[in-house]
């Protein structure tokens, strides 16, 4: 039986933070990991993504926006260097974790950990136990239960395609769903987005879902509203035919199931343990991320708690600080958390949807204030994009609780202002703040 203090299931976002956090402080950690270093979010999500959304971006550019600032411009387009270059760049993160894990002395073992009891885990045939073992194993793509499910395929593959079809039918309504409709478009690939409710990002508010959805098809993207898969087949020319329950058959190369994820706990062996998982399978854990059973944590997307690469990272490091850093009270406020959607265009929201806030404080204590405007990069060009903000403020001291924006450059605006909120700004703390000038995040704070 190896002994050591700390135990990481999984080396992904959580995990590492996690270990590195605990390493920082004298514990001797292990760190059990079954595929690649770094997780979901480097080797199959949010780095990957990034770059091919940059590279999405990169084609606007010259294929949308060059020709009004006056550039002609070859637009010939490898697919294969930006993969060349995505994975060089996912390959050197990688290394970098290898080595501030060789610096804080944290060791990796390559292999699959499943409890054998609620304190012991097997990996490769061997034993290890420690006082504190971390469940953060993340999760993985879930498809729908449909005839030919197979011959679809899931972000996971997505990003091992070594050339770019010509069709692809994106099957979901999320942020993977949106993403990735968005950046196949921008490469020049046609694409269909079928979402089962009316729109897509339903649960946004409603100005950034419907304000998608418009964007969305005046770029080309095919919006198949109340269109639930029944079936897909193989035709005899290779192409896949996907069929809805109201009979509407669509032609495509490939189809993506973009259709939610699921914890990743299925070879755990939790069931030699006392922790207790909630009706999806999620991990429960409590404000502490202590599970049910005394020792053992979890963080992360294996916790259900918004699946999130920096939610992940600053649980695992709050519980570190917790157990190793005598810092006791130490735990992750999970109030306020924003977010980025790197749809196209790019969505940015905090806090609560106008609806929410509606429903929580009642319509008479709230004020809602909006800004629309064409992007000014957009502008000069044939393609004109627009950017549509909103404030929802609740109280007479109008209280900043939802933040909502979409457009070009929102995904980088809405950080600092993420910031505001959390130590609880006022619609006048905005106004008394000085406008950057021109630039769009200045309608944030310049709303009548
Ligand atoms: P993970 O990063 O998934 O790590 C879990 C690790 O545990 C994995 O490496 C897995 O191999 C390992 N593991 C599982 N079971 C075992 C076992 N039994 N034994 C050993 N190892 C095991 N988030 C953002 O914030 N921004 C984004 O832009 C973004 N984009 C995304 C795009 C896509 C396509 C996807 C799928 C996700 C994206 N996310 C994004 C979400 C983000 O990737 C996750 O929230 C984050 O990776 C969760 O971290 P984690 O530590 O909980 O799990
Ligand atoms: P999401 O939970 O975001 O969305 C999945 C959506 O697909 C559901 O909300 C549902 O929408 C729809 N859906 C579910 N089942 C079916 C079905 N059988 N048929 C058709 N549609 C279905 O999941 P994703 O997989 O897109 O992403 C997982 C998580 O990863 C995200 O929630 C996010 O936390 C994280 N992520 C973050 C990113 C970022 O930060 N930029 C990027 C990518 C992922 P409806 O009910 O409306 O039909």
């Amino acid at each position: 039986m190896h002994k050591v203090d700390y135990i990481v299931i999984g080396g992904g976002s959580g995990g590492i933070a996690s270990a590195n956090r605990a390493a920082m402080y004298g514990a001797k950690v292990v760190v059990i990991e079954q595929s690649h270093l770094g997780g979901t979010c480097v080797n199959l999500g949010c780095v990957p993504k990034k770059i091919m959304w940059y590279g999405a971006q990169v084609a606007d550019t010259l294929n949308l926006y060059a020709k009004g600032y006056g550039f002609t411009v070859d637009n010939t387009f490898r697919f294969e260097t930006l993969l060349k270059n995505r994975d060089a760049y996912i390959e050197r993160s990688r290394a970098s974790y290898t080595r501030t894990f060789d610096k804080n002395g944290v060791q990796v073992i390559d292999g699959l950990a499943s409890f054998i009891d609620n304190h012991t885990l097997e990996v490769n045939g061997e034993f290890y136990t420690a006082p504190h073992i971390l469940i953060a194993t993340g999760g993985k793509p879930s498809v729908p239960d449909v005839e030919g499910v197979e011959l679809g395929e899931t972000s996971d593959d997505f990003f091992g395609w070594t050339t770019l079809p010509k069709s692809v039918a994106v099957v979901g309504a999320g942020y993977i769903a949106v993403e990735l409709a968005g950046v196949l478009n921008s490469l020049g690939v046609k694409v269909d987005l079928l979402v089962r409710g009316d729109k897509p990002l339903r649960y946004f508010d409603d100005m950034l879902s419907d304000t998608l959805v418009s964007e969305m098809e005046k770029s080309g993207v095919v919006l198949h509203k109340h269109a639930i898969t029944k079936s897909l087949h193989r035709r005899l020319d290779g192409l896949l035919t996907l069929t809805t329950r109201t009979g509407q058959a669509i032609d495509v190369e490939r189809v993506i199931w973009a259709t939610g994820r699921t914890p990743n706990t299925h070879k755990l062996g939790l069931e030699n343990t006392d922790i207790v998982v909630d009706e999806l399978g999620f991990i429960k854990t409590d404000d502490y991320q202590n599970t049910t059973v005394s020792g053992v944590y979890s963080v992360g997307d294996v916790t259900g708690r918004p699946a999130l690469t920096p939610v992940a990272i600053a649980a695992g490091r709050r519980l570190s600080e917790r157990l190793f850093n005598g810092k006791t009270n130490e735990k992750l406020d999970y109030h306020l958390i924003p977010t980025v959607i790197f749809s196209h265009p790019a969505i940015g929201s905090v806090g609560l949807t106008e609806k929410q806030a509606i429903d929580e404080f009642g319509k008479e204590e709230i004020k809602v204030y909006t800004a629309e405007f064409a992007s000014m990069y957009t502008a000069v060009t044939d393609h004109r994009q627009v950017v549509k903000m909103k404030l929802i403020t609740q109280g007479e001291h109008e209280k900043v609780v939802g933040l909502h924006g979409i457009g070009y450059g929102v995904d980088e605006m809405i950080q600092g202002f993420a910031v505001a909120m959390k130590m609880g700004a006022t619609k006048k703390d905005f106004d008394n703040t000085i406008a950057i000038h021109p630039t769009g995040s200045e309608e944030f704070v310049t709303m009548r």
